[in-house]
């Protein structure tokens, strides 16, 4: 399976932003061919931009979030086929931002993965564990706990995708050692196999948290982590195709 690397812009990113993506176009087309599908998940005001500009260098555009129901009553949220008609392909579900910030339980998160594969999307499911669950030895559990519920039944004939992100490593330079990081990744391959069968052996799991140049390659190299969910260093051009290149 080809790696993925994801670029998870957050809430930043005004139409000047756009420039950071043409010069990522410009390394992504003038470097090296990227060993990775390389995504970039701007704010919704820029997604149909992303879409456009990132399409001649490969470049796939992705939402961070949607909604559950396809329509509605619903002020300020953003469904599923409003960003597949946009452009995007991808989009991410259960961000810890999310879950946190807007109280999403795992079984919002699967409704939210379903309606993301009922619009033609591949939705980036996220999970992980709190620094506090670590510390009591619960971080498998957590994360097992997770994906049984995030994950829908359907993953069995769309494709989705798996990012482990310990949320203590999100946007604080900290990360897992390599042993801690293969550990987790294994197991949830594990698991995935265990629901899926030989599909399970398919399905990318990301690592995120703090991925940086200076860590890429070290923890793109573990085995099972099939690409990243990159935020911070995202946002600029140059460090995001560092990360790509470590692939
Ligand atoms: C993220 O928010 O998905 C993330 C991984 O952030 P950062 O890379 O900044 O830790």
């Amino acid at each position: 399976m080809s790696p993925l690397i994801a670029g998870n812009w957050k809430m930043n990113g005004l139409t000047h932003s756009l420039d950071e993506l043409s010069e990522l176009a410009r390394l992504l087309t003038t470097g090296e061919a990227p060993r990775a599908l390389v995504v970039v998940c701007p704010p919704a005001t820029l997604l149909a931009a992303v879409a456009a500009q990132g399409a001649s260098s490969g470049i796939i555009a992705g939402g961070q979030d949607c909604h559950a129901n396809a329509s509605g009553a619903h002020t300020g949220d953003i469904s599923a086929g409003m960003l597949a008609d946009a452009g995007a392909q991808y989009v991410i579900v259960g961000h810890s931002e999310r879950r946190n910030d807007h109280a999403e339980t795992s079984d919002t998160v699967r409704a939210k993965a379903e309606a993301a594969i009922g619009s033609g999307l591949k939705p980036i499911i996220c999970v992980g564990e709190t620094e506090s669950q670590r510390d009591a030895g619960e971080a498998e559990s957590v994360v097992a706990g997770q994906l049984a519920a995030s994950i829908p039944d359907a993953a069995e004939q769309h494709e989705v995708i798996v990012a482990y992100e310990p949320v203590w490593a999100i946007g604080t330079g900290r990360t897992p050692t390599l042993d801690e990081i293969s550990q987790m990744h294994n197991a949830i391959r594990a698991r995935l196999a265990d629901r899926f069968g030989e599909r399970g052996e398919t399905i990318r799991i990301l690592y995120g948290g703090s991925l940086k140049p200076q860590n890429a390659r070290e923890i793109l190299g573990v085995d099972n982590v099939n690409g990243g969910l990159v935020g911070g260093a995202s946002l600029l051009a140059k460090d995001f195709y560092t990360i790509i290149s470590a692939v």
